[in-house]
């Protein structure tokens, strides 16, 4: 088949790899100038099979007053006389019951678990180093001791879809991680994931871009915007950007927060909500860990990239552009702070700010489209890069089911 798929994220990207391995000719559309420009940009690295979880839940419900008040320094959630932010926020609280969050969580491990033994066969397609910068594992450190069981009380279920999790104390936390002896916060203990990883995400689309083309002939069409669809019979026949018409037989929709402007004029836009977060990208410092590690409480993680170390996290709502500078400050402060001498903090910090397409359960939307021939594959909100290997397969399948 004819497929164009629309985006050149790390959704799109993995998508059309995984189509054109399957025998499609695929060509990908995307206005940017290259693969992986918006959110996928400079993001946070992780690949987070093991923390694939969902953010409504009944204690995310105890905590929405004080993110709409200002009272938690990770997650800031502003009013705005926008009816998308209501109608997102209303679902997101309907999301938060026990119930909805088991079964949120369920959905989420088995994209995660499909998605990990998804980038084990693109790490043989792959040239060798694209998918081994450090697969050294991911720890989640945790204040308390009841924060720890809290967390750990998953184990169980997440071993069950093969994503191993161990419980540790600090003493084990810093025979994983030495350079934990130099964290100046407070921390009893963790939670390893051995299998996660980290992966910068532009040099990783890059490379399966790469691929894409030289194994499958994918084509890739960059500062081309995608304006709407063509139809014949009610099936999807072209795409029509701003330098001419596509002709294809099926299209998939990876335009991240840029879907829903395409799909408003089929009147099938989705609950999916821009969700602002940050990061900071530094030179190694004296002391650069070698396990990527997650801080809960400050909401932000360490990622050593090779010959940098990135940290990103916080997650806002309706900020204005003018804040972004403070919330950069806020992060390398507090960064700064805790674990002084990962970084070369005194480096130029490249700020950067991207935002994570949310829908309100945490779960992407996988599926067909309300046209025939048009798919889905948007709203990754903060697990894009853990999730994309698998999501793409899941629509590689679709379309050979139809
Ligand atoms: C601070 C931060 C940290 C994060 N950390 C992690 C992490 O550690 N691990 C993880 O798994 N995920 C992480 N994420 C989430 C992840 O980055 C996203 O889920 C992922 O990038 C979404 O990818 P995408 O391809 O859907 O969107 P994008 O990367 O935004 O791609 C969409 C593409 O569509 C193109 N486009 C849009 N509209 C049009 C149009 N009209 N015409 C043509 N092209 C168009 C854009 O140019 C873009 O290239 C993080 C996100 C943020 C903000």
């Amino acid at each position: 088949m004819k497929i164009l798929v629309l985006g050149a994220g790390v959704i799109g990207v993995n998508t059309a790899y995984a189509l054109g391995r399957a025998g499609h000719e695929v060509t990908v559309l995307d206005k940017a100038d290259a693969a992986a420009q918006i959110t996928s940009y400079a993001n946070g690295a992780q690949l987070a099979y093991s923390y694939a979880e969902p953010f409504a839940s009944p204690g995310a419900l105890k905590k929405l007053p004080g993110y709409l008040m200002g009272k938690d320094a990770g997650i800031g959630m502003q009013l705005n006389k926008s009816l998308d932010f209501y109608k997102w926020g209303l679902a997101f609280i309907r999301n938060c019951t026990r119930a909805r969050e088991t079964e949120n969580l369920h959905a989420m491990l088995t994209l995660a678990a499909k998605s990990f033994v998804a980038m084990q066969e693109l790490k043989k397609e792959l040239p060798k180093g694209v998918l081994s910068q450090n697969p050294s594992g991911k720890l989640i450190l945790t204040r308390t001791e009841d924060e720890l069981q809290s967390y750990g009380s998953l184990t169980n279920i997440k071993e069950d879809y093969g994503l191993g999790v161990q419980m540790l104390d600090k003493t084990a936390c810093i025979d994983v991680e030495p350079m934990l002896a130099h964290w100046q916060g407070d921390f009893c203990g963790g939670l390893y994931a051995k299998d996660d990883s980290v992966l910068e995400p532009v040099a990783f689309s890059k490379a399966l871009q790469s691929a894409g083309t030289k194994k499958f002939g994918v084509t890739y069409k960059f500062n081309h915007e995608v304006l709407h669809m063509q139809m014949n019979g009610g099936k999807v026949t072209g795409i029509v950007t701003d330098t001419g018409v596509f002709a294809c037989d099926a299209a998939v929709l990876c335009l991240g927060n840029g879907a829903n402007a395409f799909l408003k004029p089929l009147k099938d836009k989705q609950n999916i909500y821009p969700m602002q977060g940050y990061s900071l990208t530094f030179p190694l410092g004296a002391k650069p860990p070698q396990t990527s590690i997650t801080d809960p409480k400050n909401k932000f993680v360490f990622a050593n990239i090779g010959d940098k170390i990135r940290i990103a996290g916080l997650l806002d709502a309706n900020l204005p552009d003018a804040e972004i500078a403070k919330r950069g400050q806020h992060l390398l402060r507090t960064a700064r702070k805790l674990w002084p001498d990962v970084a070369d903090y005194g480096a130029p910090m490249n700020l950067w700010s991207g935002r994570r397409p949310m829908t309100p359960s945490s779960l992407p939307i996988v599926r067909p489209g309300k046209v025939d021939g048009l798919y889905y594959n948007i709203g990754h909100g903060s697990l894009g890069l853990t999730l994309a290997a698998g999501c793409a397969e899941l629509i590689t399948d679709m379309i050979a089911e139809s």
